[in-house]
């Protein structure tokens, strides 16, 4: 009975996976690239890390699943919180088959781990070791193996040096722990790489500029990921299935964009005045408010604190912003590329609580909704940002191509694996 292998490369594109393989800074990854079917992979909407994976390991789209961004405003409030693993609404692929054993390290949003048949250690956001690791047993593995379920980014506002250095540690820690639980038993066994998402938002410069002096730096980092690919690669057998993906593609970043600024001076957004402007200075006479990174909510009578929509206005609310944001220009560019209605994107038992409008960025402009910033456009420290229509999925085998989708989205994954883990199973 043939096993499954999943690695995850968070955030990496189509385009810059087949560069670096093509240019020889990972060899290992061109081997199965030539061997096997390489997709470009649609993201989820929004193409955020904590919704794509939740998609990923439950096949499921964000009204099935519940998780619709890193931010949610819990019912009839405007106080911020931080979906995490309990409250995805539908169980994750390893959930659903007790009778297997998983390993399952580092994928986004797990976290607080849950029991399983196998082992779990969560991905970001995670808080607490002990709460990200099952069984508890593992913990002291992970302690003497000195994992982090993260890089400490903020050491990149030091210097790019020492961010790279710890990068690169946390890296091989996960490395070792990879190590030491593919000698477990297992059926499955999923491991994520999440330091790549870290690196292209710092150093996305680096990576299309040679004389960038990190340049070097960026190349070395996929080099290392491409080693344990190798590695990965050649324990496997025939019968296992083995498969690589990512769960949002990356870009330039020419402009940050702060959507709420646009709603606020538009007249659609109304803050009380305080020091401290955040969501809880929404006030009576918002219309429509947006939360991270580009969800925009319409502020209904009834269902927010001080909400100031009648149901029978909200349409002509969504037209004006709709009108509002086909009409932003910067510099003669359009800034956003498209805006979807919850209807086109959404189905399932959860989509009261899906976002009304869901704003995807034209190339280069990185949509925010923060309400810190003074501005409509900036730009900050990052010099990459996610894009939403050239994540990938890259499978092991030449003849499984009528098994996947021409145009894969993050939804379809689970089912891929299915139809792929059932055919070797009836040969
Ligand atoms: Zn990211």
């Amino acid at each position: 009975m043939g096993r499954t292998i999943i690695i995850g490369l968070d955030g990496v594109p189509f385009g810059l996976l087949k560069d670096l393989a093509d240019r020889g800074v990972m060899p290992n990854t061109k081997g199965i690239i030539s061997d096997g079917t390489f997709r470009k992979m649609f993201s989820s909407l929004p193409e955020v890390s904590s919704v794509a994976w939740s998609s990923i390991i439950t096949g499921k789209n964000p009204a099935e699943h519940g998780i619709f961004g890193f931010t949610e405003f819990p019912q009839n409030t405007y106080r911020l919180s931080f979906p995490n693993f309990n409250d995805l609404k539908t169980p994750a692929f390893w959930e659903t088959n007790h009778s297997k054993r998983h390993i399952v390290i580092n994928v986004p949003s797990t976290y607080p781990a849950h029991e399983l048949n196998g082992v779990l250690v969560a991905g970001f956001v995670a808080l607490d070791l002990e709460k990200a690791t099952y069984p508890n047993s593992m913990l002291e593995v992970l302690k003497n193996l000195n994992y982090a379920t993260d890089v400490d980014s903020s050491k990149a506002h030091e210097s790019i040096e020492l961010f790279l250095k710890d990068l690169k540690r946390t890296n091989e820690a996960r490395i070792a722990v990879y190590r030491e639980l593919w000698k477990e038993e297992w059926d499955t066994f999923m491991f994520v790489f999440t330091g790549t998402d870290r690196l292209m938002h710092f150093l996305w410069d680096a990576y299309e500029d040679p004389d960038n002096e990190f340049h070097e730096e960026f190349s070395s980092y996929f080099r290392r990921i491409d080693e344990v690919i190798g590695e990965i690669a050649s324990k496997i057998n025939e019968n296992d299935t083995f498969l690589m993906l990512s769960d949002h593609g990356f870009e330039k970043l020419e402009k940050d964009v702060y959507v709420n600024r646009i709603l606020k001076k538009a007249g659609f957004l109304k803050l009380k005045n305080g020091e401290r402007i955040d969501f809880s200075h929404i006030d009576y006479g918002t219309k429509a408010f947006a939360l991270d990174p580009a969800r925009i909510y319409v502020n209904l009578e009834g269902k927010y604190p001080r909400g100031s929509v009648k149901p029978e206005d909200k349409e002509s609310v969504i037209k004006g912003v709709e009108k509002l944001f086909e009409d932003l220009k910067e510099n003669n560019q359009k800034v956003i590329k498209r805006i979807y209605r919850k209807e086109e994107i959404y189905k399932g038992p959860y989509f009261d609580m899906a976002p009304d409008l869901v704003l995807l960025g034209s190339k280069g402009f990185n949509l925010k909704a923060g309400l810190t910033s003074e501005r409509i456009f900036s730009k900050g420290i990052f010099t990459g940002k996610h894009s939403w229509d050239d994540a990938f999925l890259l499978v092991n085998r030449k003849n499984c191509e009528s098994l996947i989708p021409e145009n894969p989205n993050v939804c379809d994954v689970t089912n891929i694996i299915n139809l792929l883990t059932e055919r070797e199973s009836s040969k």
